[in-house]
């Protein structure tokens, strides 16, 4: 039931000025990128364009400016990672639309890179404003979105602008798009899918979504406690959500196959960074305390569950790992995705603060099957939600 997409192999690149959406969003810090993997990672694509005869001309934005002027937010710092990455100079417009800017991208030649500053800078690009987004289709012959974290929101460079021009999916964003289908479509079981994290309306979609084909939902963190209070255990100070308990028993109430399993311990503190950590069960928190992170028979229990799974999805991690001595469940859960990988199950990841945890810890991207950019946009995604920017490329002309 897929929609097939024109993809960046098919575009007519020759001579033409390429408009790229990147979703670099990368951690800088005093103007220096920390952080390259996520541009590194989009390498393929840039030079897919440039050694194709186009010049590339690249979207992107850099945390939330909300349509105003934030220097820490620039994107000029990314000019001297491209340019070694991409191994040649690499311009720069300081602003993404206007007269000069109009003129750097119209004498561009074949194999020259243009980096536009930080597209949400303009009040337009979160408002999907047409004639913005008019001005930006100025600047190239074709657009390329391969930006699949951003593709859940309706903002001018991803939805309007595509409708503009020619429109191709990148390399990156098909990679995603084949490996998250492939979850949806025809997953083999049994099908494990594990939700930690923080906000649970951000979760409750997928968790509906899941309900009817997985064979095991396993929760942890933050959404785990707003499930606990729902199922009427007192959990102390711990971070849960009351506004959506509600919601937390209606899927509970959907649960015809018991497939959800909660924790049954927990690891608890008085406070999160210093004094003793207690492992208590479910119903032995004091209400000075809280709990951060799964116990030990939880983690046995997932971990088990884990090692007999053939399709395993997961997001957000199950404590608060940011504290050392909280990520204890979350690395055992990546540790043991990762050895049932090894061992042939399919295993796919997603999240900001996933792949941070991952990172923490040293466990290598490669240990999975395939680790998505996207949090929100692999959730939409895999909840069979129709995301805003691959619908604009669908309809595009
Ligand atoms: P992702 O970015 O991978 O999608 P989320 O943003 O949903 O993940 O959630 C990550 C956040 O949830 C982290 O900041 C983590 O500390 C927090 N969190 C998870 N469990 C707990 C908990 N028990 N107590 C406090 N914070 C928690
Ligand atoms: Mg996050």
């Amino acid at each position: 039931m897929h929609v097939q997409y024109r993809t960046l192999t098919d575009a007519p690149l020759e001579g033409k000025r390429v408009l790229l959406r990147a979703g670099f969003d990368v951690p800088i810090e005093h103007d220096a990128v920390t952080d390259t993997t996520r541009i590194a990672s989009m390498v393929p694509t840039m030079r897919f364009v440039l050694d194709h005869g186009a010049a590339l001309v690249i979207v992107a934005h850099q945390d939330r400016p909300k349509g105003r002027v934030v220097p820490s937010m620039s994107q000029r710092p990314l000019v001297a990672v491209l340019q070694q990455l991409l191994d040649r100079p690499v311009l720069f417009a300081s602003s993404c639309i206007g007269a000069e800017t109009k003129r750097l991208a119209d004498a561009l030649q074949p194999g020259d890179v243009l980096l536009l500053e930080n597209v949400r800078f303009e009040p337009g690009e979160e408002a999907n404003d047409a004639a913005f987004a008019r001005q930006l289709a100025e600047l190239g012959d074709l657009y390329v979105n391969d930006a699949f974290a951003n593709c859940h929101r309706t903002h001018a460079s991803m939805v309007a602008l595509a409708t503009l021009l020619p429109s191709y999916a990148g390399l990156q964003l098909c990679d995603e798009l084949t490996h998250l289908s492939g979850v949806i479509d025809d997953p083999r079981h049994p099908m494990t899918l594990v939700i930690g994290g923080a906000k649970i309306e951000t979760k409750v979609p997928v968790l509906s979504s899941f309900l009817p084909c997985a064979d095991h939902i396993l929760l942890g963190g933050g959404i785990a406690n707003t499930c606990l209070a729902a199922r009427g255990h007192a959990l102390g100070r711990s971070l849960f959500e009351q506004e959506y308990i509600a919601q937390a028993k209606t899927i509970f109430d959907q649960d015809h196959r018991s497939v959800l399993t909660l924790p049954s311990d927990l690891r608890v503190a008085v406070h999160p960074q210093d004094g003793d950590v207690q492992v208590r069960s479910v119903d032995g928190i004091s209400s000075d305390e809280a709990a951060f992170d799964l116990g030990p028979n939880s983690i046995s229990t997932y971990t088990s569950i884990i090692r007999g799974s053939s399709t395993i999805v997961w997001n957000g991690p199950l404590g608060y790992y940011e504290s050392e001595r909280f990520s204890v469940g979350s690395v055992a859960l990546a540790r043991a995705i990762a050895e049932a990988t090894a061992a042939g199950a399919t295993s796919i990841l997603g999240g900001g603060d996933t792949i941070d945890l991952l990172r923490a810890h040293g466990i290598a991207l490669s240990s999975f099957t395939f680790v998505s950019m996207g949090g929100g946009a692999m959730l939409a995604f895999i909840s069979g939600k129709e995301l805003p920017a691959l619908r604009a490329l669908s309809v595009a002309s």
